[in-house]
């Protein structure tokens, strides 16, 4: 069975091992198989016929949270997120291994309000303690702040599972760039459901597509879209690459983190007039903005002037949450989550910053406050009076 990827790509691995310190399933379990190198030789053994697509070259691929920490360190320049994506794709269109149950949980992201309703009935259920233990979650809201929009300078995306759980970090982007004097224009969530990355990332590529086209249509004109979901805006960014269009590669072209745009433009934020917070922050540089998009920079250039920030000491290692993977796979995610989780707990500060939802969701399950970068800065700009440290814990 010939495997979707690039044969060229998949050659390109020397299987020199460098990859292998950088790669989080590979730290915890020391395991070959779970790694990038393992990873490729299986794939190479199916796309040569050495072996099928069965039920332990699933777990090898499964397993893989999808960082792409392995594709930015490698010297040989392997393109590990393609690799892993194609394969997938082949495992999707010749096999079980996405079930029906998550094919309509993913159908669901697609279907705002009713997301929106499922995710209150979810959070009712919390409260009258209805959800197992077992499942790793922080507090859900009951309520949601509305949004409204300030201007048309820039667009800003909204998504779907972020809009649900975290729109008060919408609220606070929205503030924070009229503070800047940019004026926010809001998609209709009906038009714009779900950037599509979870299903992309599931191998399932024909949806992925059809939400890509579903998205660039909600975005009419030539205004920049700003994205405060690290996650979402590597996935807005690929869609050139996605759809292999010149209007799509347009699209892409107009997409920035919004921490990224705002850094180039920080002379128009207020910062003499903003609070110095008087605690510490360590900052968790999400895979896709580190990895992907290499914008983590942009947010300690936003942070510095407001709050002392604290670095963490893991290089960048994953914390796990791997857009659906922690729910996934709890186990491995639990494990990779521990090693982040000391290395916050190392820096000493009560607040971590993280610039995905994901990845904030994720650490917030285990009793860490985690924040948006933007919550921070807003906060600073309304003069610090807000969530002390440890208010805002799963
Ligand atoms: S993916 Fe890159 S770093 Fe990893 S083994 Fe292959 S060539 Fe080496
Ligand atoms: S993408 Fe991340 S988890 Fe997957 S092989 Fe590469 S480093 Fe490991």
């Amino acid at each position: 069975m010939a495997l979707r990827v690039d044969e060229e790509e998949l050659v390109t691995c020397v299987s020199c091992g460098l990859c292998l310190p950088h790669c989080p399933t590979y730290r915890v379990t020391g395991d070959e198989s779970a790694s990038p190198r393992g990873r490729i030789a299986a794939m190479r053994a199916v796309q040569h016929g050495a072996a099928g697509l069965d039920a332990e070259f699933t777990r090898y691929m499964d397993e893989c949270v999808q960082c792409r920490a392995c594709e930015a360190v490698c010297p040989s320049a392997v393109q590990f997120g393609h690799l892993m994506t194609g394969a997938r794709e082949t495992l999707a269109a010749e096999t079980h291994y996405v079930p029906r149950w998550q094919r309509l949980g993913y159908r669901a992201l697609t279907h705002h309000r009713a997301l929106l309703a499922g995710s209150r009935a979810l959070a009712l259920a919390q409260r009258l303690h209805l959800v197992p233990s077992r499942v790793s979650l922080p507090r859900l809201p009951l309520r949601r702040p509305p949004l409204r929009p300030t201007g048309d300078d820039v667009w800003l995306f909204t998504g779907c599972v972020m809009d649900a759980w975290q729109r008060p970090v919408h609220a606070a982007v929205i503030r924070v760039l009229d503070a800047a004097g940019v004026g926010v224009a809001l998609p209709d969530p009906r038009a714009a459901p779900c950037c599509g990355a979870l299903h992309h990332h599931a191998g399932l590529a024909a949806e992925a597509r059809a939400l890509a086209h579903r998205v660039m249509g909600a975005f009419p004109g030539e205004a920049p879209v700003l994205v405060d979901s690290a996650g979402c805006g590597a996935a807005l960014k690929d869609y050139g690459e996605l759809l292999g269009t010149d209007d799509a590669a347009r699209f892409s072209a107009r997409v920035f983190d919004v921490h990224e745009w705002l850094a180039a433009r920080r002379d128009r934020l207020p910062l003499d007039d903003a609070t110095q917070l008087p605690w510490p922050v360590a900052v968790h540089d999400p895979c896709h903005l580190r990895h992907v998009q290499h914008a983590q920079d942009a947010v300690r250039v936003l942070l510095a002037p407001v709050v002392e920030l604290r670095e963490l000491d893991d290089d960048g290692l994953c914390c796990g949450a791997g857009g659906a993977y922690a729910a996934l796979h709890p186990e491995l995610a639990g494990e990779i989550r521990a090693r982040k989780l000391e290395a916050i707990a190392r820096t000493g500060a009560p607040i971590v910053v993280s610039a995905n939802p994901g990845c904030a969701l994720h650490l917030a399950a285990a009793g860490v406050d985690a924040r948006h970068p933007l919550e921070v800065l807003d906060e600073a700009l309304a003069g610090g009076s807000a969530d002390r440290p440890g208010s805002r814990h799963g």
